[in-house]
């Protein structure tokens, strides 16, 4: 028996998400119509909200519903310090870790040259504009410790040393190779801590 085609369209659209191969892809769509029909229409649901509402902050470039979201609007935090980190999780894990009250910069990612990830694809234009708006007095590469991460840190550090912005890099309590998003808070608040001018 031939699958139907919107089923067919269903499977295929699953396997957009990482990891999922062709036999997953089609578990998820049999248990998703089979077992949990309310489930996925929440799925639906939340799927195309998200895809209407959700925008990138013109601060912080995270995502936002707003043109400029809560946490760059807060009169809390200090303006004085900004954070550039690779991913919204990243400035999630940073938050958790209670351990800075300054603003952030999420790049979207990482210079990867192989992957065709540039400059221009994490937004280096925009963080320059952002680092150099007269109020930012320290500029804190929280980016991981990959290889494209540190790769990244490089180039932001020359990019904005060059406009006379005082740069530093969190310190290494966190494992070479290692992950933001995969550090306990601990260990993050001690690295912010420990950042060195570079
Ligand atoms: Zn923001």
């Amino acid at each position: 028996m031939k699958t139907p085609s919107s089923l067919e369209e269903l499977i295929g659209a699953l396997r957009c998400l990482p990891g999922v191969g062709p036999k997953s892809a089609q578990r998820m769509a049999y248990h998703l119509l089979q077992r949990d029909k309310p489930g996925a229409q929440r799925l639906a649901g939340a799927l195309q909200s998200a895809l209407e509402r959700i925008r990138h902050c013109e601060k912080c470039n995270s995502y936002a519903e707003e043109a400029i979201c809560a946490l760059c609007r807060s009169p809390r935090r200090d303006p004085s310090l900004l954070c550039v980190v690779e991913s919204p999780g990243d400035l999630l894990m940073m938050e958790q870790a209670q351990c800075y009250g300054g603003l952030y910069f999420v790049l979207m990612g990482a210079l990867s040259p192989l992957d065709g990830v540039g400059p221009r694809e994490i937004h280096l234009d925009r963080l320059l504009r952002r680092a150099t708006d007269g109020l930012v007095r320290e500029t804190i590469l929280a980016t991981n410790f990959t290889v494209e991460g540190e790769a990244t840190a490089h180039y932001v550090s020359e990019l904005l040393r060059a406009k006379g912005i005082r740069v530093s890099r969190i310190a290494r309590g966190l494992p070479v190779g290692g992950e933001l998003e995969h550090v306990d808070s601990g260990t993050l608040a001690q690295a912010v801590h420990e950042r060195r001018d570079i």
